[in-house]
């Protein structure tokens, strides 16, 4: 079974996919990272996918449904994938639920839940280390977080709709938030306190 991890900027998932993935053997799709991997490149499709990420806004979405395809094609069936980042929008989840089906892989979604303040001062906080252009300002973090909420929380409910969501309170540090990480994935539908 593979997985989906969703959460607000600065909810840790990205840090929790990591470490997940190289504990319980997920091959990890990371979606923000292929993409800057690209925007790195001296293409025309590396300009224009950095002109995107810069921005704070999405990149289109053929050009992550694409590197999401290129990835699974490479894996064998019995590999799990982790995806941390994609879908992010009702576009994407449709393309995704495609790719997944044609592929023959089934998956439950993650959402890691933190409240707005709490996240941005983490992601405020992360910007200082990392030095991000995105996470350069209040307003840029702001604007992602308004994309989030906007468009990926939508797919979050029509997957739980489908009984594919299982919530993880992401207030605590690494190690407790990783504990009920853990322990959802092998827990029934619901939320982990
Ligand atoms: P992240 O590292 O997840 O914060 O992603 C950094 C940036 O990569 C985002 O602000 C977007 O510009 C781009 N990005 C990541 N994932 C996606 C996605 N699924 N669809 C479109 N753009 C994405």
């Amino acid at each position: 079974m593979d997985l989906l991890l969703f959460g607000i900027q600065g909810s840790g998932k990205g840090t929790q996919a990591r470490k997940l993935a190289e504990d319980h053997g997920y091959a990890l799709f990371e979606a923000g990272a292929q993409l800057r991997a690209i925007a790195a490149t001296d293409s025309d499709l590396g300009k224009l996918v950095k002109s995107y990420i810069d921005a704070g806004n999405l990149v289109p979405a053929e050009v992550i449904i694409e590197v999401a395809r290129a990835f699974v094609g490479e894996k064998s069936p019995d590999t799990k994938i982790l995806f941390d980042g994609v879908p992010r929008t009702e576009e994407q989840r449709i393309a995704f639920d495609t790719l997944m089906q044609e592929s023959g892989r089934e998956f439950v979604g993650i959402h890691f839940l933190l409240d707005k303040d709490e996240a941005l001062e983490r992601v405020l906080g992360r910007a200082k280390l990392e030095g991000r252009v995105d996470d350069a300002s209040e307003e840029a973090i702001r604007r992602r977080m308004n994309l989030f909420e906007e468009m990926t929380v939508p797919v979050i409910n029509v997957y739980r709709e489908q009984g594919k969501i299982r919530d993880i309170d992401a207030a605590g540090g690494v190690e407790e938030v990783y504990e009920k990480l853990t322990q959802v994935i092998e827990e029934p539908v619901g939320t982990i306190n």
